[in-house]
């Protein structure tokens, strides 16, 4: 059997920015305090309505820029890169992330990017990911067509849209990765935690 090769997407999937919104859009400006605090999607759909989605894009950048320092990866991530290494599974690390904000302050996006994944010690040595199977793309087609050109076996990603590109092929094992358990179904199999992913694609 084809040794697999997996996939990984970075924001949201590896990376956890639960709390690293709110802060940041309050340093902003953007929202006033709540006590019951604001989630990510909250804040997005409030800018929505009053049509500013530009703010929306600039805090963005903010946080996945400078504020990316503030992110801490999702529970049983470092296990599962550590687990995939020892069984010899090749894992790649493949983001959508624009190089530059498109509005706000130009923040270098993939630099913040390899230094948090450097931090947070998940990048060779120590870390298992070798710096070549780190993937940047500008767009959302860009990231699919990387992820077919390396031949993954299996992709893990918080977005639907990834595994309903157009482009995707239909024999990558799909892995829609789903803290919150909201997503909606689809050809993809749902995992809540990083653990239900070890079971499925290191065994
Ligand atoms: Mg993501």
């Amino acid at each position: 059997m084809k040794k697999r090769r997996i996939g990984v997407d970075l924001d949201n999937t590896i990376a956890c920015y639960e709390r690293v919104f709110e802060p940041i859009a309050q340093e902003m400006g953007l929202i006033h305090v709540r006590k019951e605090g604001w989630t990510k999607l909250q804040i997005r759909e409030t800018l929505q309505k009053k049509g500013r989605n530009d703010l929306w894009t600039q805090l963005q950048g903010e946080v996945y820029g400078p504020g990316m320092r503030r992110a801490t990866p999702f529970v049983g991530v470092r296990e599962y890169f550590f687990e995939a290494a020892k069984r010899g599974y090749e894992v790649w690390i493949v983001s959508h992330r624009s190089k530059r904000p498109a509005i706000g302050a130009p923040h270098d996006l993939w630099l913040s990017a390899v230094q948090w994944l450097n931090t947070a010690g998940l990048l060779r040595p120590e870390g298992k990911v070798l710096r070549n199977r780190l993937l940047l793309a500008p767009t959302r087609e860009a990231k699919v067509r990387e992820i077919i050109r390396i031949g993954c076996t299996d992709f893990i990603d918080d977005l639907p849209e990834i595994f309903s590109h157009p482009l995707f092929p239909g024999n990558i094992r799909a892995h829609l990765f789903d803290p919150a358990g909201v997503a909606p179904q689809g050809h993809w199999r749902k995992a809540r935690r990083w653990q239900e992913l070890r079971e499925r694609t290191l065994r």
